[in-house]
């Protein structure tokens, strides 16, 4: 099971596929070329010659006819003659008269025999033929006689050897052979040593991911390999990067939380320990004690409130529970909800609609983005304050905005309002009785719905916080 999953491993490999890759590189075209120019090698030579031997042929055509030896003449001198030829082709030469009767043969083995080869029938029609016989490695060509009135009265077979062709052939192969093992030898090597250089780099970077694994605080190393490499460990660098702040945030986020978690707690122990340090309390300074420490544990219980949702709302693939929400009247009903918050501070809350409003959204998740933003916009008011909300929409989105006249937050402060815990003036906050997480919260959800939001704010004058979100809900595709 070891071995064969070791198998596998070397299969799948890099270096491996690196050097089958290089190594059939090297060969297959060898195998192919080969046998290849053999084949035509031997195909040109064997026309080649055929060609010659047709015109050596052909020029004793005149002496063959007018002498008669067609037709059975003796003749010494042209004997001798062809004799030479054929020798020299380390062949034959045959004359086959228009009866397909051999007349004459430079062996002089076969005279008065009767051929049936079809090339000689053709000849005697008037073609020239040739034809390569394997066995033999001989290459036969005839050539028809034709006398002065261009009558055809024979036929002239010629015989050469090829063997020479084998010969180069076998020189050849042997040349091939050669050059087939330095082909391997050098693809091995090249293979191996690519392979190397390919999947040393690669090696490189896996032990370092191995150390940044183990200890989750260093970078990848500079990669100098290739391009493809070093994007890669660009993006991890990133990736790694990005944990870091995840991590930095993700500890900020824990401390801030402990922080205040135990501030009311603070508050309720020192109203609890300077009850119970002093003897004969008053019962009103019990009741005025006890009153606070209520407040301190609606403030706890605040807190922990805004953190479940904001947990809630920052779960990875949290759910949208989205539905056709009659925009108008959810303001309408939130404003009816925070009225008495309002009068107690005197401040005027008007909402102004352009049109009817019906948008796909999460009912409750938005019912918590308005709230947050009307309260903000009521508790950090003057007294006496106003505090408009209109209304609007386009073709593709709807657009709410909050406009206060109140505290306004400072210029530096605007950029972080949206992060968790962040107070403008901690002080005031504290008194107002924010926990820092109302605006987080409003932004997650905004984001959720796939909107934005904005704010234009001026200390002492007011704060304007613009919100757009599309009309129609489309979830985003998982990454
Ligand atoms: P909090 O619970 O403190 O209200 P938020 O996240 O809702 O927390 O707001 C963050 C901070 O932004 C507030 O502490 C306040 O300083 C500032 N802020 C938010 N809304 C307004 C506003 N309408 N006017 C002035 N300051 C605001």
């Amino acid at each position: 099971m070891k071995n064969r999953s070791r198998f596998i491993s070397v299969h799948h490999s890099l270096k491996f596929k690196i050097a089958i890759i290089i190594l059939l590189i090297g060969i297959i075209p060898f195998m192919v070329c080969v046998p290849i120019s053999l084949r035509e090698y031997k195909s040109v030579a064997i026309r080649t010659d055929a060609t010659n031997l047709m015109a050596q042929a052909l020029q004793y055509n005149n002496q063959i006819v007018t002498s008669g030896y067609v037709s059975g003449e003796p003749n010494n001198m042209l004997d001798t003659e062809l004799k030479a030829v054929a020798d020299s082709n380390n062949g034959r030469i045959l004359v086959i008269n228009s009866s397909l009767k051999i007349v004459r043969d430079s062996f002089s083995a076969d005279i008065g025999k009767t051929v049936v080869w079809g090339n000689i029938i053709y000849t005697l029609q008037g073609e020239q033929k040739y034809y390569y016989d394997e066995p033999t490695k001989t290459i036969i060509v005839s050539v028809p006689l034709t006398n002065s009135d261009g009558e055809i009265v024979g036929a002239l077979v010629l015989n050469k050897s090829m063997d020479y062709i084998e010969q180069n052939i076998d020189i050849f192969l042997s040349y091939m052979l050669i050059a087939g093992v330095i082909i391997i030898v050098i693809s091995i090597l090249v293979s191996v040593f690519y392979s190397i250089r390919f999947s040393k780099p690669m090696a490189k970077m896996a032990d370092s991911l191995d150390g940044i694994i183990r200890e989750y605080t260093t970078e990848l190393p500079e990669q100098k390999s290739f391009t493809e490499l070093e994007n890669v460990a660009n993006k991890f660098n990133q990736v790694i990067q990005k944990l870091h702040s995840i991590d930095e945030s993700r500890e900020e986020f824990v401390s801030n939380v402990s922080h205040e978690l135990k501030t009311p707690l603070t508050s309720m122990k020192v109203l609890a320990d300077s009850l119970n340090g002093s003897e004969d309390v008053p019962i009103e300074m019990y009741k005025e004690f006890m009153v606070d420490i209520g407040d301190e544990i609606d403030r706890e219980t605040k807190i922990i409130n805004d953190l479940l949702s904001l947990v809630r709302m920052d779960k990875s693939g949290a759910q949208l529970n989205v539905s056709a929400v009659n925009i108008n009247e959810l303001i309408e009903h939130i404003l009816k909800r925070l009225k008495p918050i309002a009068e107690k501070a005197n401040i005027e809350v008007v909402f102004e609609s352009f049109r009817p409003v019906v948008a796909e959204v999460d009912e409750v998740k938005f019912t918590l983005v308005i709230t947050n933003l009307v309260e903000n916009a009521i508790k950090y008011n003057n007294e006496g304050g106003w505090v408009h909300i209109t209304l609007n929409s386009d073709h593709q989105f709807f657009f709410i905005k909050v406009e206060d006249n109140g505290l306004g937050i400072p210029e530096e402060s605007a950029p972080h309002i949206f992060e968790r815990f962040y107070r403008a003036d901690k002080s005031h906050s504290r008194e107002i009785g924010g926990t820092g997480l109302g605006l987080a919260i409003t932004k997650s959800a905004i984001a959720m719905h796939n909107g934005e939001i904005k704010v234009r704010s001026k200390l002492g004058e007011g704060s304007t916080f613009d919100v757009r979100v599309p009309l129609n809900y489309i979830e985003k595709e998982m990454q």
